[in-house]
């Protein structure tokens, strides 16, 4: 199982706004934990954004793992 993706550029997550986002860019202002959007926020709205953000991730997963449970990925129909 080879991995065609560069080690290179690997696309990074936002810690904002959870955008995926290739780093480093030339000419990009983004930093390694923010995408170039987030990037300009202020320090203090970023706090704020990257909290949502945790909350959002938290409750996506919480709902695969109850649609994971709902809904086995293998029932053989016959
Ligand atoms: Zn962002």
């Amino acid at each position: 199982m080879a991995t065609p993706t560069a080690s290179a550029h690997r696309p990074r997550t936002c810690r904002g706004c959870g955008r995926k986002f290739e780093y480093p860019v030339k000419g990009s202002p983004a930093s390694r934990h923010h995408c170039e959007d987030c990037v300009g926020v202020p320090p203090e709205t970023r706090k704020v954004l990257e909290r949502l953000n945790q909350r959002v991730t938290q409750l996506e997963r919480q709902l695969e793992s109850q649609r994971r449970q709902q809904a086995p990925p293998t029932t053989p129909a016959a």
